[in-house]
């Protein structure tokens, strides 16, 4: 028996008593985590101090590492911020409620508890209904960052909130696996000029063509490991498992070959092998623990199975891992993002 209350329920049939239960929960400084088309988050009233204090102390979350406040409705905007900006509102338009957060300067509302100690506030309108209907029950405002203990993968099924928090918090609403997999994007508004501070679900091209010009912010390019990323999130090392993971990325055959090499050698010295790989390939790696994520030619696949599969690795007690590169079309930039941290960027490059 964990110490949280379970509920199920879908999109499609919302549970409003538990709903209703949640709110009431939150908007009394308790914490509950629920299902959101990215991942699952941990929510907390986010205008109260106190519930932020305790998502920071259920997560082991570093403190100057702010929370995501997500709202339900467009008007419950302009109240915790200092000014929208045009393109911001453009944007929004185009993309809320979905996976995209935004960073403006904070107004008064926002205690600095929830913002890490900064100016600014990152703000949110998920596209799930579930996540929606609670925020609105809880009063408008929930901060939300993902449900899992910090420095492990985000959840992606309410199973591994279990795994992670059950313990800590008051209430879990499980809805299933989520529809994405990976975390927002999160455009920075405080500039002159956008700036992606993590990229998602919605890549620089999608943002491009509704802001016209957009910035990468130089710390998250893999390139540039030693540059401080702007959001403090993206600076500690995330999205980890516990065994040591390397990318192996090149030409397909000779991947498949050096991984299936490399698994050879420590198997034979009695290590446990997990291999990361797409479904086309899958059939070609005979030793180790084969885990597909997902298919190549449906990208989507791959991005919602990823942390699942880091996971996995784990509850088997994986040594190593060896991975694919995902460079897929879409969002191959926010997949490798996620897999490059969770290896702490080890690459080998094969010819
Ligand atoms: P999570 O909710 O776990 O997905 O993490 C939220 C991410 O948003 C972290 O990387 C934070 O550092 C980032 N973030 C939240 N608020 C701000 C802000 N005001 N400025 C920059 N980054 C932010
Ligand atoms: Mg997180």
């Amino acid at each position: 028996m964990t110490r949280a209350k379970i509920v199920k329920m879908t999109e499609e049939h919302l549970d409003m008593e538990a709903l209703r239960e949640a709110g009431v929960l939150l908007r009394n400084g308790g914490l509950a985590a629920f299902p959101t088309e990215t991942v699952y988050g941990l929510g907390g009233n986010a205008l109260d101090p106190e519930a932020s204090r305790k998502i920071y102390q259920a997560k082991g979350r570093p403190s100057d590492n702010p929370l995501i406040v997500h709202i339900a409705d467009m008007e419950h905007l302009a109240p915790i911020v200092r000014e929208i900006p045009a393109s911001a509102l453009a944007l929004a338009k185009a993309c809320w409620p979905g996976p995209l957060t935004m960073i403006f300067w904070k107004s008064p509302l926002v205690p600095y508890e929830t913002t890490g100690g900064l100016d600014s506030v990152a703000v949110r309108m998920p596209e799930s209904r579930i996540a929606r209907e609670l925020i609105r029950q809880a009063g408008g405002y929930v901060a939300a960052p993902s449900a899992n203990t910090s420095g492990r993968p985000s959840p992606t099924l309410a199973e591994h909130v279990v795994e992670d928090l059950g313990e800590r918090i008051d209430m879990i609403i499980d809805g299933g696996m989520v529809k994405i997999g990976l975390e927002s994007t999160i455009v920075d508004f405080t500039e002159e000029v956008p700036v992606i501070l993590r990229p998602g679900y919605l890549n620089r091209q999608m943002l491009e063509e509704i802001l016209g010009t957009v910035k990468v912010d130089p710390g998250i390019r893999e390139e540039n490991a030693k540059v401080r990323p702007k959001a403090p999130g993206m600076r500690y090392r995330h999205y980890a498992p516990r065994a040591e993971l390397t990318i192996v990325e090149g030409p397909e055959e000779k991947v498949t070959e050096t991984i299936r090499e490399m698994a050879k050698e420590k198997l034979a010295e009695g290590r446990r092998v997990g291999i990361l790989c797409c479904r086309e390939t899958a059939g070609q790696y005979r030793e180790g623990r084969v885990f597909p994520v997902g298919s190549r030619l449906g990208e989507d696949s791959i991005a919602r199975h990823l942390y699942e599969a880091l996971r996995q690795f784990d509850q088997e007690n994986m040594d190593v891992i060896y991975s694919e590169a995902f460079d897929t079309p879409r969002m191959g930039q926010a997949i490798m993002n996620r897999l490059l941290k969770a290896a702490g960027h080890k690459v080998l490059e094969v010819q």
